[in-house]
């Protein structure tokens, strides 16, 4: 009944790249990549605004240049973010970008399109090409993303697949699907690390797979790292010589921009195979000779960006880099030989270059679209969360409820009180990030829970559920559990974290971990002395009555030096102040406590 279901309603697999797209489909256990419509297996991923309806595909990359101000490409890049979010990004993209509300748009022709829409052109001529090559309708996908995309990107994903007419079943990230691929013989045992640097995003995954079993470990990356920065450099060179030479400002111009870019990628990519080609930029008659090396110098710093990542998955998933039995290479630029001997100088050993590094990852989505279809029993894909996730809590302090590199699906509760007498609602602040502080970490979202019924500080009891799904979107749900008042919301960012800012979060995430810890502890011990200030601010104007004048000074200077200590910065000194006083006051507060129990059994 399922293979039945499977052959008239198959799932398909679909890698939407940077700079090309794929679509796979599993066919009597076989995965293939299917044919474009225009008979090839990638699509470029840019899309032409000709007259009449827009172009897909090769069609509109042959018109990057000559027709640049209706032309759109990388788009990838874009997904999920937000306008003031994406200087980085969007470096070296030759179109207009307009602010818009939260995301970003972009003007092609006097029209805004969000990267969403220009997301689902692309979906849309996969679903075509897959249509005609399997001879029947196609409505349900699974589509690669990123390992390091966050939950933002993730969602505008599903959203542009929801556009093309696809329901996308699944979201999976691009390393873990070129494992699947890479492990299908089932032979393969042992921990892989992938290296898949794309056009536009490096992502590194650390897996183990065993008897079928593919178990993400850890997975860092950057997602504005890619093959468009080495254009981009060389592209620069050829700027800068324009400018030098002729006087022109080659970036200004959209059609020469996109013409410089062009010429370098080719360049690039002829420099995979040999030692020497020519850069050309025909419009300007401008050409260069450039040697393999040179390029090599130029990639170097760009992608020594990827050596960190790596060593923090290593770090993360506890390994030293002579215990991986393999280093599987994915993605475009990883043709290159500097990026080759990049990846050998990393992990310290010459990586694996034997899958097919631009159709692996869509040949793992068909592969996870097989299990999904029910028709492969033998795999199971376990996967992890990209950043830690937490709420607010007294204090200006993040409290994690889930750490990075957890195994998804996951759900985690946590049981949260009041800091205020008869305190009616309370407002769950959600963030991403490592950092102790709420204002360090990415504030994915906020809601309320109001009609707490008024109660003491710290009595009613709010339990926080933070749910992740497959996909890696997340849900987060809090609950009264006395009058079981709940609300839920899936979390929307408006957009998502910037690279720079995953890398500077993670980076600080460490170096600052002691900072953090002391900046926790003045807060704790902050809100443990609180109580103990306002009891004894009550019970001082009893001191005088009830104590010796000596024990009364004693704790009036106790409670004056916890007040100090409380505007200082210093847990310890905060601790050892509260410590103190509470000692000072034992005696008054057991004197007061009997004075009322006394007088309420001289009432009787
Ligand atoms: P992907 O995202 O995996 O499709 O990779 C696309 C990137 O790979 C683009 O930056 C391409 O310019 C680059 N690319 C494709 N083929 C080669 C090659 N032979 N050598 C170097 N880079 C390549």
């Amino acid at each position: 009944m399922s293979v039945a279901m499977s052959v008239k309603d198959p799932i398909v697999g679909i890698d939407l790249g940077t700079t090309n797209s794929l679509v796979a489909f599993v066919r009597d256990g076989v995965p293939e990549v299917l044919r474009s419509r225009e008979g090839r297996n990638l699509v470029p991923s840019v899309i032409s605004f000709a007259d009449g309806a827009p172009l897909v595909g090769y069609a509109a990359k042959s018109r990057k240049v000559r027709d640049a101000a209706h032309t759109v490409f990388s788009m990838k890049r874009l997904l999920g973010r937000g306008f003031e979010d994406l200087k980085d990004a969007a470096q070296g993209l030759p179109y207009k970008l307009l602010p818009g509300d939260g995301i970003v748009r972009i003007e092609i022709g006097g029209r805004a399109y969000s990267p969403i829409e220009l997301s689902a052109l692309i979906l849309k001529e996969l679903k075509l090409a897959a249509e005609k090559s399997l001879s029947m309708p196609v409505r349900r996908a699974v589509v690669t993303v990123p390992a390091y995309f966050n939950d933002s990107q993730r969602q505008a994903t599903r959203a542009a697949g929801r556009l093309a007419g696809l329901d996308v079943l699944r979201i999976v990230n691009e390393p873990t699907a070129a494992s699947l691929a890479y492990g299908l013989d089932r032979k393969r045992q042992g921990l892989i690390a992938v290296y898949d640097l794309g056009g536009g995003t490096f992502d590194i995954s650390i897996l183990k797979l065993h008897d079928g079993i593919f178990e993400v470990l850890a997975t860092h990356g950057d997602t504005a790292l890619g093959g468009d920065d080495l254009d981009l450099a060389i592209a620069r060179i050829a700027a800068a010589e324009l400018k030098e030479r002729d006087g022109v400002d080659a970036f200004a111009d959209l059609s020469l921009h996109a013409e410089l870019l062009e010429a370098a990628e080719a360049l690039k990519i002829a420099l995979s195979e040999r030692d020497s080609a020519e850069l050309a930029v025909v419009s300007r008659g401008y050409r260069r000779a450039f040697a393999r090396a040179e390029l090599e110098e130029l990639a170097r710093p760009i992608l020594e960006r990827t050596r960190g990542p790596c060593l923090r998955a290593l770090k993360d998933a506890g390994l030293r880099p002579e215990e991986l039995s393999d280093v599987v290479l994915v993605g475009g630029p990883t043709r290159l030989r500097v990026v080759q001997e990049m990846a050998a100088s990393i992990f310290g050993r010459a990586p694996n270059t034997s899958v097919h590094p631009d159709e692996v990852v869509s040949l793992g989505a068909a592969i996870q679209a097989d299990i999904l279809a029910g028709n492969n029993k033998d795999f199971l894909l376990l996967d992890v969360v990209p950043l830690s996730l937490g709420i607010e809590t007294y204090g200006g302090l993040t409290s994690h409820l889930i750490a990075r590199n957890t195994r998804i699906p996951t759900v985690a509760r946590e049981v949260f009180t009041t800091f205020a007498d008869r305190q009616t609602g309370v407002d769950i602040h959600v963030l991403q990030g490592e950092r102790e502080r709420v204002e360090d970490n990415r504030s994915l979202a906020r809601f309320k829970l109001a009609g707490i019924p008024p109660q003491p500080a710290g009595i009613p009891r709010i339990e926080v559920t933070f749910l992740i799904d497959a996909d890696g979107i997340l849900q987060v749900s809090a609950k009264e559990l006395k009058t079981g008042k709940e609300q839920t919301i899936e979390v929307r960012p408006s957009y998502g974290l910037t690279d720079a800012e995953v890398e500077r979060m993670l980076a600080a995430g460490t170096r600052n971990a002691e900072a953090d810890t002391e900046f926790k502890k003045l807060v704790e011990a902050r809100n443990d002395a609180e109580p103990v200030l306002r009891a004894t601010e009550k019970s001082l104007p009893h001191a005088a009555r009830l104590l010796p004048p000596a024990e009364a000074e004693e704790v009036r200077r106790r409670f004056e030096a916890l007040s100090e200590a409380m505007r200082g910065k210093d847990g310890g000194k905060v601790r050892e102040a509260c410590f103190a006083l509470n000692r000072a006051t034992a005696k008054l507060a057991e004197l007061i406590m009997q004075e009322a129990v006394d007088q309420a059994s001289g009432q009787r």
